[in-house]
């Protein structure tokens, strides 16, 4: 929408200017209310990485279709580990979080999110060529296993170690999945459980393989604080365009094209 649109949006919708301008962090000390600031957590290919240097990946091409769509701009992206994404946001670091989140209860008591827009099961990743192959969750008994803090993979292990499948010194967490990925292709453990779509980036690139896939439908969406509404709705407004003018595809094709 478009200045004018969006003053006849407030209007119409009988939001204060004033309110609607609030909620954003205005970094940068440009003066413009409606620059929002983004959060990332870069290791999490083919979602959100670094090549050269530069921040990459299909989260990064996605907010910033979705807010070009918007009267907002984006103005920079802030990098941190997974973990601190939601105490960045809700001290007003970022305005928004485009990290491959998954909507959650617990998340959703903190923070808020946009529409869905990624769907994604987790899945468990062994060394290439080695003696473990695991089927089934309960085949992580007695083996070493690694997740990023904080992340829905992780949640899968504190399952398994509540239900009494595995042992708590056996978990190991790291700041990053590629850390973690690392360990696992270094022997010092066995198992990482992580996102499907990140699972098969990481076995096209490096000696390891997808051995099962544990059925969650997450969906993803983009992290917002509970008192933006209008940073929200834009968000979802911008998120149908890309979906409806085929951007959303074409930056499908473009980081997934490889695997599907
Ligand atoms: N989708 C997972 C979660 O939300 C992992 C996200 C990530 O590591 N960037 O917990």
């Amino acid at each position: 929408m478009d200045g004018t649109n969006r003053r006849t949006f407030l209007k119409t919708t009988g939001a204060a200017a004033t309110v609607s301008l609030a909620g954003c962090a205005g970094l940068g000390g440009g003066g413009d209310e409606m620059t929002i600031v983004a959060g990332t957590a870069p290791g999490f290919p083919p979602f959100e990485m670094k090549e050269g240097g530069e921040l990459v990946g299909f989260d990064v091409d996605l907010l910033e279709a979705v807010v070009a769509e918007t009267d907002y701009t984006l103005e920079t992206w802030s990098e941190f580990e997974f973990s601190s994404l939601i105490p960045a946001l809700t001290s007003d670091k970022i305005d928004v979080i485009a990290a491959a989140m998954t909507i959650n209860d617990e998340r959703d008591q903190t923070i808020d999110f946009s529409n869905p827009y990624y769907s994604a099961d987790q899945s468990v990743l062994v060394r290439e060529g080695g003696d473990f192959s695991p089927s089934e969750l309960s085949d992580l008994s007695g083996h070493k296993v690694g997740a990023q803090e904080g992340t829905t993979g992780a949640d899968q292990v504190k399952k398994l170690i509540e239900d009494g499948t595995m042992e708590e010194s056996n978990f190991n967490t790291y700041g990053s999945y590629v850390l973690a990925v690392e360990d696992l292709q270094n022997g010092n453990i066995d198992a990482v459980v992580l996102d499907k779509p990140v699972a098969e980036t990481f076995a096209a690139d490096r000696p390891v393989n997808v051995a099962f896939v544990v059925t969650t439908n997450e969906n993803y969406g983009f992290g917002i604080r509970t008192d933006d509404d209008d940073l929200q709705q834009a968000l979802n407004s911008g998120l149908s365009t890309v979906k409806e003018n085929g951007t959303y595809e074409d930056l499908v094709n473009k980081w997934f094209g490889a695997q599907n």
